[in-house]
């Protein structure tokens, strides 16, 4: 879930110290005393919250998450409307440089009830970089977007095509969301193919990517809400998808597996011979890591 820090104070420090960090924490800091000793302060308007995260069970609901790469730009705004027009909510996975160009989408994002993970600065392939590079790609997009949003820093990052290894994912220290459905939105730009794939490939607890920053897949968007709401789906954010589980930093998800069942293993009988093949190695439920062009 997104973390909500000191949100209204930290909106509040904003109005007066815009652009500084420094200044900024030092306004959270003393912001609390000022609102509990001013009459003022109680006469401001109040900054509006976020709304909370919802309680969906997506073991027993249909849920599945949109995700939108690589944006804010200049289409975020469409998609907006349509998606509260239809009630929906998305993950968005900003990069820091377009938060910060576009910081009133980022805070709509955020006001709607969407999450905001962290995409990386200017999108790199993170397995190519020092790790001191990485940790600055997603501490200076991380910084961003809280400043952007007003208080809300991301607790989930997508690395850009979807490039990670052991050493990144622990840099990065966040879970690491992938995809279970890849529209290949960026290759086609095709909103007859974005919308067909869109409808037809999701599965229970699916995630899909699509990215903002095209004209074609945002107009597919609402085809593809209308044909996904048909075969029953629930739109959830992707913490609102994994609320169930824990997620564990630098681990790559792909999608909501099944949880793991209570009853017991099997016993076998006897041991296998010496020499045998141990049988298939397990399969990494949920951790699916991929190497693409393009997200
Ligand atoms: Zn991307």
């Amino acid at each position: 879930m997104v973390r909500i820090r000191n949100f209204a104070i930290v909106a509040a420090g904003l109005l007066l110290v815009s652009g500084c960090g420094h200044a900024e924490k030092k306004q959270a800091r003393t912001a609390g005393h000022q609102i509990a000793a001013g009459k003022k302060a109680r006469t401001a308007p109040r900054p509006q919250r976020p709304p909370a995260q919802r309680k969906i069970d997506c073991d027993r609901t249909k849920c599945v998450a949109l995700t939108f790469d690589d944006g804010p730009g200049p289409y975020t705004n469409g998609l907006l409307d349509v998606l509260k027009q239809q009630g929906v909510r998305a993950t968005f996975f900003l990069l820091g440089q377009n938060a910060r160009a576009f910081p009133a989408a980022v805070r709509r994002e955020v006001m709607e009830g969407h999450e905001i993970g962290d995409h990386s600065w200017d999108h790199p392939q993170l397995t190519t970089l020092s790790l001191a590079a990485v940790k600055s790609q997603i501490q200076r997009t991380q910084d961003a977007i809280t400043r952007a949003s007003g208080g809300v820093k991301p607790t989930v990052m997508r690395p850009p095509y979807g490039a990670t290894n052991r050493r990144v994912g622990q840099t990065i220290g966040m879970p690491l969301i992938l995809w279970s459905v890849d529209t290949e939105d960026w290759r086609y730009l095709n909103t007859a193919r974005d919308t067909r794939v869109g409808i037809k490939e999701p599965q229970p607890g699916g995630i899909i990517l699509f990215h903002d920053i095209h004209k074609p897949s945002v107009k597919a968007i609402p085809a593809v809400i209308a044909g996904l709401k048909k075969r029953g789906f629930t739109f959830v954010t992707v913490s609102e998808l994994f609320q169930n589980r824990q997620l564990k930093p630098g681990q790559t998800y792909s999608e909501l597996m099944p949880p793991k069942t209570a009853s017991p293993a099997p016993v076998t009988a006897s041991p296998p011979p010496a020499g045998s093949p141990a049988g298939p190695a397990p399969s990494r439920s949920g951790s699916r890591p991929q190497q693409a062009e393009g997200h």
